[in-house]
């Protein structure tokens, strides 16, 4: 039996220890904190592929959103999934671009349409109308958004109770273990020593802390993302909503999650998560000129978030040049993505099928 260890449980290790165990491979999956305590769980989860470019990237995530439909059929129920479409308008400055983007996604055969605020209105019945302004309003009837812990869990307990796999939490890799120059296992900080045929590295952003060799870092450009959360309040939202104030959609029993992605860069990434930064503050006043039924609640928790973005902005999932035993995969967009990828990801690693969605996306484009 091919022995195959995934390192990190967040969406994307979830997602492939599920699918390679469910191929017949013995997993183990390597944690070094809890399942999906990593960016999966600071994530918008907006599952979608808006401004997604090339045309490559766009099809990703796409394979992603019908990934994630067509695991209720698998699954019978997918209560970490939720559907119903997202909603956007926004500032006047941005008009032109959001009616590029309709065109673009349009041109593509993604289902995008022009609502009017009526629509609007009986999709949204909260939001205050005058927010829209001038502007166009998109509507997206194939998006959602993601519970990602759940979903990683969903995934790692589908993986050891059909297929066997096993998880490990509190371990951190710390090495590639290499025998006769071929990968075979993981040595993990406390020295405890893991052999494998196979590492496929899902370590997310933290994904070249955990090999020594920098010959086989998968340069990242992470970014630093604010979400912020209200408690359960009386109103709210029933879609994803991009608007000209702020972004938001549900989070479960009445919250709302907020993410202003103007605010980010001004965040640090060693910042205290607190409800009492002014970051968090502006993005509540944003809300309530959104919502005004919300009133003066405060936030009740917030979080900071980094992305695992590869350099040039596009997904990195493949063997490395010059290894062998050894895979990567690393990408913003995860949560959108990760049901394909770890499908992907399984074909690949255990039954040498060469995914031909991924030629644009190979770790391979970073070494000379
Ligand atoms: C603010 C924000 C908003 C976002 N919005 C969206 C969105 O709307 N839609 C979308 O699709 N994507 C979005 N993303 C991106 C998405 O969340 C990520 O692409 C995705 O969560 C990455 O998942 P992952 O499993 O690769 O990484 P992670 O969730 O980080 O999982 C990696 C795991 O590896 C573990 N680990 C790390 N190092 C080691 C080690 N040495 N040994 C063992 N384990 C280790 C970590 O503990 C962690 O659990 C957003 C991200 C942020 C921050």
């Amino acid at each position: 039996m091919t022995k195959i260890i995934v390192i990190g449980a967040g969406v994307l290790g979830a997602s492939a220890a599920y699918r390679l165990a469910q191929a017949g491979a013995k997993v183990t999956v390597l944690e070094a904190g809890r399942a999906g305590g990593g960016t999966s769980g600071t994530s918008f989860a907006w599952t979608n592929s808006h401004r997604k470019r090339p045309f490559a990237y766009h099809a990703l995530n796409v394979a992603g959103m019908a990934a994630h439909a067509a695991l209720k059929d698998e699954f019978g129920a997918t209560p970490w999934w939720h559907g119903g479409g997202s909603i956007e308008w926004v500032a006047a400055e941005e008009i032109e671009a959001l009616r590029d983007n309709v065109a673009q996604l349009q041109a593509w055969n993604y289902r995008a349409e022009w609502i009017s605020k009526s629509d609007l209105a009986a999709l949204e019945p909260e939001i205050d109308p005058a927010t829209v302004g001038d502007s166009p309003i998109g509507y997206f009837p194939d998006e959602g958004w993601l519970d990602p812990v759940p979903y990683a869990h969903a995934m790692l307990s589908a993986a050891r109770g059909l297929f066997g796999a096993t998880l490990v939490l509190g371990a951190r890799v710390a090495d590639l273990l290499t025998r006769g120059g071929r990968v075979c296992g993981v040595t993990l900080a406390d020295g405890t020593v893991h052999e494998a045929d196979m590492v496929v590295n899902c370590a997310g952003r933290l994904s070249n802390t955990a090999i020594r060799d920098t010959a086989l870092h998968v340069p990242l450009a992470p970014t630093v993302g604010l979400l912020v959360f209200t408690p359960p309040v009386a109103t709210g939202l029933r879609h994803v909503v991009h608007s000209s104030v702020v972004n938001g959609r549900p989070d479960g029993a009445g919250r709302l999650m907020l993410h202003w992605e103007q605010i980010d860069p001004t965040v640090p990434a060693d910042a205290v998560a607190s409800p009492d930064l002014a970051q968090a503050r502006e993005i509540m006043d944003r809300a309530r000129r959104l919502l005004p039924a919300i009133g003066d609640v405060r936030a009740e928790a917030v979080r900071i978030g980094i992305r695992p973005i590869p350099r040039d902005g596009l997904t990195a999932v493949g063997p490395l040049p010059r290894v062998d035993g050894y895979y990567v995969a690393v990408t913003h967009s995860g949560v959108t993505m990760s049901p394909f990828l770890g499908a992907a990801v399984a074909d690949e690693v255990m039954l040498g099928r060469v995914r031909p969605e991924l030629a644009e996306f190979r770790p391979a484009r970073f070494f000379n």
